[in-house]
């Protein structure tokens, strides 16, 4: 080799190869896979193929050629906490594939593999190992058919030929479904490559755990189609399906020890060195953040051209995750300003040629990575400041593992990732708990509702209102707690509108049909937690203007700060103005009530199941209560009634409820009931209720009756499971307990009067009438069957004669499989020798049943084997024994045309 070839090239090269042998070039499919809801990402190449591997889709070129993006950051083939810390573990790759739809086989793949790798790419043949596939259980065939071809390929090594199980080189999709073995292709790249030198134990080998040997392509045979885990048949077209990957290959033919060393990551580092002002030496001793940031940017880039842009859940949180690891990365950098969109640059001119849509984007995609790092940059500080006093307790206290509930607070108040604390946390030796954020993450969106996004979480806004906030208690318009709060009593007295913001920008004024969010000097306004929702209402003019705002929501965006958001229902109004809010007080009722009975289920659920029925998330809303709670399993009937109970008798008693506050470890004492997940001052608020005896003790901020006579009725609609051990209830109080009632009486009125019966009868009635029913169904059966007997006895003596042996084939309308088979037994009790064919369509669907006699199975007919001949054809298949099989199939039309198939069938095996 004179001059390397670029990456450029070598994506090229491999496309032209395949293109010169026919094969249609096919561009990458998106990032975000179409249609498949199963998957997060694009991880491999043939993810935009599957369905025409499954039939379900066809294409007008049989061969096809193509690099995939593909992205991967976690899951058994990548680990997040690898990337960047190795030579060769990416988030975002290329996968180069060629393929066939039922065209080439075996012969063509390896030798073109060959082709290439020898003669295209020059590399020594001497160094190429292969694997093919031996089955370790001996059930499916070894494929000698792919060791033939390669021990026939002119100069490959013999030796270098080794048989793999099915962990290594036997290839599925899924559980069923297409499936073959495969054949790997190694690259030896020599003994100073092993980085296990030093273990004595260690032999290099192929499949082995040292960096000598390198997969670089694999060739996947898709002939079987797997029906169960001991079934497989052979397809009728077989398939090609291969991957390279592209980034090691580069390293390889650029003759470097490290996939970050190829030109197609190292223009990304020296910007990034550009940008440090580091001398090479220096990048070379501190490499981890620069090869992170080289990696993240090329993913963000090529993530956001595919539309998925930073943001809170799923594919868009990983974006976000990724653009703030790499930012994070550029702190140890002292890269303090934005500095993605810079990288993402040279990832648009190096691979936008290629990849169109990062020139179509670079807009966006420059924009949005910028726009990302600003708002990481806002809370990035008191993050890391306060994940390093929590990590220094943890480590006074001798822990090892971060708690996932923090690490959760830290993401949903300071926008760090759950990915991030996990790096910094094991740059100190510690650890996270990952699937306690998974579950704090969960207990967040049950008590948000599920499915909910988090909204303003992440901090982005925090900064303007801080400094909002700042500038109004400097003017003295706020004091030192900021707004204040108090849901507890009406607030009549007029407040000042202090500030009006529209899109996250201060404006002065605002008119009809703005969304606004409103700040005033205090609120009365319920905002949404502990599952309680947030109330609504309007804010009006204090002095008689005509404007209104329509609240719907209420948030904190920062501390002290609290705003109303809405919609400006008419007139226009100016910041200074005096406004009144005014609390949607029908609606609040409902809350409350819902509120305060919710404890007493609480209370209820202790009292019936035992004291582990604790609280694990809760909403509270106008129209009905949710409560989840832990329990092992369903709760009984006779369980629910008796809670249900004993909420009503709680509301029949009419206590007065208690509200109190006081220093928290009091309460705790005194054994108030603090909540998973909640998050307490140091004086809390306490909710007790009952009087001689206290029924319920809670720590709650919530909006609660006077008595508990103010709910009016509790009922129980829904119980049900919502994860291992968690259950969920759900209830109605008031009036809407009453309308519940009402319209259950008035159904069963309505029943009563159709059947002429009263309550107390209507249930006897209705179980005579199906018991009747019940019994005039079996004897329609009966009669059927009778029907069947007669006709298939007519029959009976109508067989047709084939090669000279008698032969029934026929249709018996209505039969079910069970007097088909009835039919069958009576055809050989009749012929000692015979071939019985019996359809039906029963339920729409056609039905067969074959039999033929012990003397003409030796003489070569298959009971099995004929009906799955002739279900072809009404789009079914069956088997069974020799004697005795069935079929089923789709299409009951065709049955006729599937018996004519019999004597076909006799003709061809009888011997
Ligand atoms: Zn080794
Ligand atoms: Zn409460």
């Amino acid at each position: 080799m004179s001059k390397k070839p670029s990456g450029a090239e070598i994506r090229q090269q491999y496309i032209d190869f395949f293109i010169d042998r026919g094969h249609t070039f096919v561009p990458s499919s998106s990032l975000v896979p179409g249609g498949d809801a199963t998957l997060l990402f694009t991880n491999a190449g043939m993810v935009q193929f599957k369905d025409v591997f499954l039939g379900t889709d066809q294409r007008p070129y049989t061969r096809a050629v193509n690099s995939q993006k593909c992205l991967r950051v976690s899951g058994k083939h990548n680990d997040l906490d690898q990337v960047g810390r190795d030579n060769t573990h990416h988030t975002f790759f290329e996968m180069l594939g060629n393929w066939s739809f039922g065209d080439y086989y075996k012969k063509e793949a390896l030798t073109w593999s060959w082709q290439l790798l020898t003669e295209v790419w020059g590399l020594p043949k001497d160094r190429i190992w292969a694997a093919y596939f031996k089955d370790e259980h001996d059930e499916i065939p070894e494929d000698t058919e792919a060791a033939e071809i390669w021990l026939s390929q002119p100069g490959f090594n013999s030796d270098h030929l080794l048989p793999f199980g099915r962990k290594d080189n036997f290839w599925e999709m899924a559980d069923t479904g297409p499936c073959g073995p495969d054949s790997e292709i190694h690259y030896d790249r020599g003994p100073e490559f092993c980085d296990k030198k030093d273990d004595p134990d260690h032999v290099c080998r192929i499949n082995g755990d040292c960096e000598r040997f390198v997969e670089i392509w694999n060739n996947v045979f898709i002939q079987y189609n797997r029906l169960s885990p001991t079934e497989l048949i052979l397809l009728e077209k077989t398939h090609v399906d291969t991957g390279m990957g592209f980034d090691r290959v580069v390293a390889i033919l650029q003759d470097v020890d490290s996939n970050y060393k190829t030109d197609l990551f190292m223009p990304l580092i020296h910007r990034i060195q550009k940008l440090t002002g580091h001398s090479d030496a220096e990048r070379e001793a501190d490499l981890t953040p620069y090869r992170v940031i080289a990696d993240h940017a090329r993913a963000t880039t090529f993530l956001i051209a595919d539309g998925v842009v930073p943001g809170n859940l799923g594919r868009n949180y990983v974006c976000r995750m990724l653009v703030r690891r790499a930012a994070r990365f550029g702190l140890k950098l002292d890269l303090h300003n934005p500095f993605m969109a810079d990288i993402a640059q040279v990832v648009i001119d190096e691979y936008g040629d290629f990849y169109p849509e990062l020139k179509r984007n670079a807009v966006t995609i420059l924009d949005n990575l910028t726009r990302e790092e600003i708002r990481f940059q806002k809370t990035v500080n008191a993050g890391l400041e306060h994940l390093s006093e929590i990590l220094e307790e943890l480590k006074q206290q001798g822990g090892k593992v971060l708690s996932g509930e923090k690490a959760f607070d830290l993401y949903a108040t300071l926008g760090l990732p759950l990915e991030i604390t996990r790096d910094i946390a094991q740059e100190d030796g510690l650890d996270v708990d990952t699937s306690g954020f998974n579950s704090a993450m969960e207990v967040h969106r049950l008590a948000s509702g599920a499915g909910q996004d988090f909204g303003e979480m992440g901090g982005e806004d925090v900064q303007i209102f801080a400094d909002l906030v700042e500038e109004l208690k400097a003017s003295g318009k706020l004091g030192a707690e900021g707004v204040t709060y108090n849901p507890y009593q009406a607030v009549e007295e007029p407040g000042e509108v202090l500030a009006l913001i529209v899109d996250g920008q201060i404006v002065d004024a605002v008119s009809t049909g703005e969304t606004v969010e409103v700040l005033l000097p205090h609120t009365g306004f319920y905002i949404e937690s502990g599952g309680q929702v947030s109330d609504t209402g309007q804010i009006v003019s204090a002095n008689g203007s005509d404007w209104k705002i329509a609240i719907s929501d209420m948030r904190k965006p920062a501390a002290g700060v609290i705003v109303h958001k809405g919609k400006v229902v008419t007139g226009q109004l100016r910041t200074g103005e005096m406004a009144l809010v005014e609390v949607d007080e029908e609606r609040r009722r409902h809350i409350r009530r819902n509120h305060t009975a919710t404890h007493l289920l609480h209370a209820a659920l202790h009292q019936v199941l035992g004291d582990h029925a604790r609280q694990a998330g809760s909403l509270v809303a106008p129209e009905k209560l949710r409560f989840d709670f832990n329990h092992p399993e369903p709760m009984t009937q006779a369980e629910i009634l008796a809670v249900e109970a004993k909420v009503n008798e709680a509301i029949l008693s009419n206590y007065e409820l208690h509200i109190k506050e006081k220093p928290l470890q009091e309460a705790i004492n005194e054994g108030a009931m603090a909540l998973f997940g909640e998050k307490y001052g140091a004086v809390v608020r306490t909710i007790t209720i009952g009087e001689e005896e206290t029924l319920s003790y809670e720590l709650c901020g919530g909006t609660h009756v006077d008595e508990t006579g103010d709910i009016g009725m509790f009922l129980i609609t829904y119980e049900g499971s919502i994860a291992a051990g968690v259950r969920r209830i759900e209830a109605v109080t008031g009036w809407r307990a009453y309308q519940l009632a009402r319209d259950r009486m008035n159904t069963l009125d309505e029943i009563n009067q159709f059947m002429g019966t009263t309550s107390g009868e209507v249930f006897p009635k209705i179980k005579l009438i199906s018991d009747n029913f019940d019994a005039a169904k079996k004897e329609i059966e009966q009669l059927r069957s009778q029907l069947v007997a007669g006709a298939f006895n007519e029959k009976l003596e109508n067989t047709k004669d084939v090669e000279g042996i008698p032969v029934l084939a026929t249709i018996l309308p209505n039969a079910d499989i069970d007097s088909l088979r009835e039919m069958a037994d009576k055809f050989r009790q009749k012929y000692t020798s015979g071939v019985a064919v019996l359809g039906s369509s029963h339920a729409g669907k056609p039905l067969m049943i074959a039999a033929v006699t012990d003397d003409l199975v030796k003489r070569g007919l298959h009971a099995g084997n004929l009906v799955k001949q002739v279900a072809r054809i009404v789009g079914g298949g069956g088997g069974g024994r020799p004697t005795l099989a069935q079929a089923g199939g789709k299409d009951a039309t065709k049955l006729a045309e599937a018996l004519d198939q019999v004597s076909v069938y006799i003709r061809e095996n009888l011997k």
